[in-house]
């Protein structure tokens, strides 16, 4: 738990109606992986393949690195490495600028949360939209996304319709989900037309091939790479799969796990930039080489946010994400907070490699 967690978790925990109804949203879900999980009798076994694969590959991250590095430029993609977020914020401000991008359209990234990447654009003039419905929705409302795969499932229909009342203009009242799907459709679509570049996370990037894995419900990733012409796709070192045969366990595992799905509605391979665009993929540290570092947190660098440990936690659901005041929140946002008390690392660590890496270039 974060510092002042308790103290943040008196707004939800003061309000037993509301404490109620989130803390059955979010078990909602968590029933919902479940049921998912019951139809698939290696469940086990590939929860347990798929920590081994994760194991393996931190055990070799920069053999696996170097080599995805090359595949990528192989396949036409520009490779940055970032050390810390200001790295990464600048790396992405000066492609922007260097093509005079004004406007950005993104998907959703926990990453470029973690960087603060938004206010760092906002700050130099560049107009950053947020596609994922759940990240526009808290992006109208200057807050940071509350769950890690349901950005806004603090807030009820009627918040988010008086919300788009005032945004987008709808009718006073309109609470109907679909309605109000709708609505963000029409905005979005806009937005997508006026961009000139796309920004991605990245849930899996694979080794042997260079490419880049996306998923979304939503499909907004598409759309957001496919109509500009520069694609900019930002990943931490930990998401690293060895090859295409690994990624076929992760898929099976994420989309359950997250939201009860049998796999997520888009899974999008990007193999280098399209015909006459830009592909720009940056690598980002802030922090993960010190994690790797320490064997009694390494496996934290497992994780694949499916946000199942958030949706079992009774903690979470009842005090809500907001309250742990970290960009991860609930069980593994408490263990990767811890890391920042950490002390600092010896001088030559796993960090520097990724410096000198960046100086050899
Ligand atoms: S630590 Fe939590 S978010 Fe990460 S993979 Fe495990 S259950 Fe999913």
């Amino acid at each position: 738990m974060t510092a002042g967690h308790p103290r943040r978790a008196l707004q939800l925990v003061q309000n037993p109606e509301r404490l109620h109804w989130h803390d059955q949203a979010v078990w909602f879900v968590r029933q919902k992986r479940d049921i998912a999980r019951s139809f698939v009798p290696e469940w086990e076994e590939l929860r347990s393949l798929a920590s081994q694969i994760k194991a393996h590959a931190l055990s070799r991250l920069p053999d696996y690195l170097e080599q995805f590095e090359s595949r990528a430029k192989a396949a036409g993609a520009v490779v940055h490495w970032a050390r810390d977020a200001d790295e990464h914020n600048r790396i992405v401000l000066s492609l922007l600028r260097e093509r005079g991008v004004t406007r950005l359209v993104k998907s959703k990234s926990m990453l470029t949360e973690e960087c603060k990447l938004n206010e760092h654009l906002e700050a130099h003039g560049i107009e950053v939209v947020d596609t994922d419905l759940g990240e526009r929705i808290v992006q109208f409302r200057r807050e940071p996304p509350s769950h890690i795969v349901m950005p806004a499932i603090h807030l009820k229909k009627e918040e988010i319709g008086a919300l788009f009342h005032d945004e987008l203009g709808t009718p006073e009242g309109l609470s109907d989900p679909k309605a109000l799907a709708e609505a963000a459709r029409v905005h979005m679509r806009e937005k997508f037309l006026a961009a000139q570049a796309g920004l991605t996370g990245v849930n899996f990037a694979i080794a042997s091939t260079g490419g880049v894995v996306v998923c979304t419900n939503e499909g907004n990733a598409d759309l957001g790479t496919s109509l500009p012409p520069l694609h900019i796709a930002c990943m931490g070192v930990e998401k690293i799969v060895p090859s295409p045969r690994e990624l076929a366990v992760f898929l099976r595992l994420l989309a359950r796990s997250a939201t009860g799905q049998p796999i997520t509605t888009y899974t999008s391979h990007f193999h280098g930039p399209k015909p006459g665009g830009e592909m720009h993929i940056v690598i980002v540290d802030h922090g993960r080489s010190r994690i790797l570092a320490r064997p009694e947190f390494r496996a934290s660098l497992k994780c694949i946010r499916c946000a199942a440990c958030m949706n079992t936690c009774p903690v979470y659901r009842r005090s809500g994400g907001h309250s742990y005041g970290v960009t991860v929140p609930g069980p593994i946002g408490s263990v990767l907070a811890r890391q920042r008390d950490l002390p600092p690392m010896p001088r030559k660590s796993f960090r520097a490699q990724w410096r000198d890496r960046g100086r050899a270039r």
